[in-house]
């Protein structure tokens, strides 16, 4: 089967490289049924990759505009990637929200954890002596209570630490300890926001070229054992991005025991068998 969706998209309003009008012509070529736009939150703590609060009507206004012109032909959905640090924004404005955390904020200090390995190490040595199981149980801990707090559609890329740990060095996914820290905040989610979908994100394999979305297939294992439901997304910032490794991400989510997946439109998330 061929997802024909993604609803995880930016675009020059946030950190992405194309305009909105351009990921829709590119949407269309792939033969999408529909296309959510997913624009970073603005932030009490700095970041350049967010969309500036000044600019978050013209974000909105340009959305309605391509439903317009666009919307006999793709279903066009106006959506937000609300950050645990979200401000000057109200979730309710929007079709959907994907909930995420990129930062761990200690203090006065903000650390992007998905930035460079280089700031996530930082943020391990300074403020957890080095051991990233800390790191992990900060950043878990932090992304349930969010999530369960503003009870988001989609929580986004659940592993996002992983980004830089590919060899496994950092710390390792087979770890008990290190399982058994993110296993509890995803139950926490699931009882916390039992709606919420799951996203199985595929963003650093464009990126970065990982060989797997996230979240680990430990993780998804479990999801499907509790009976969650997922979503494929490219978190997608350019339009090549648009539906990148699907197929592999669909690979991962039958290994897991899954036989459907839901899909973005307008009426609501729509299960597809897989
Ligand atoms: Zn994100
Ligand atoms: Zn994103």
């Amino acid at each position: 089967m061929k997802l024909r969706s993604n609803c995880h998209t930016h675009t020059v309003f946030c950190d992405g490289k194309a305009t909105p009008e351009e990921m829709v012509l590119a949407a269309l070529d792939k033969g999408f049924a529909a296309l959510g736009f997913s624009v970073h939150s603005p932030m009490f703590t700095p970041a350049d990759w967010t969309v500036r609060p000044a600019c978050l009507k013209a974000y909105t206004e340009e959305i309605r505009r391509l439903q317009r012109v666009y919307g006999e032909r793709i279903e066009i959905l106006h959506g937000i990637e609300l950050d645990r640090n979200f401000s000057d924004v109200d979730p309710s404005d929007f079709d959907y929200v994907i909930a995420a955390v990129h930062q761990i904020v200690v203090g006065e200090r903000v650390y992007d954890v998905d930035y460079t390995r280089e700031m996530l190490c930082d943020c391990a040595d300074k403020e957890f002596g080095g051991d990233f199981l800390a790191l992990a149980a900060h950043y878990y801990e932090d992304f349930a209570s969010f999530v369960c707090r503003v009870q988001p559609d989609i929580v986004a890329h659940f592993d996002l630490i992983e980004k830089f740990n590919e060899d496994q060095t950092l710390f390792s996914q087979d770890d008990p300890a290190y399982q058994t820290i993110a296993l509890a905040a995803m139950d926490r989610i699931l009882e916390g926001c039992p709606d919420a979908l799951f996203e199985v994100n595929t963003g650093a394999m464009f990126r970065l070229g990982k060989k797997a979305p996230y979240p680990a297939p430990f993780l998804l294992r479990h999801l499907f054992e509790k009976g969650a439901r997922v979503i494929v997304t490219a978190d997608a910032h350019c339009t090549d991005a648009l539906d990148f490794a699907f197929d592999t991400a669909l690979e991962a989510v039958r290994a897991a025991g899954f036989s459907e997946v839901y899909e973005l439109r307008k009426a609501g998330f729509a299960a597809v068998g897989c």
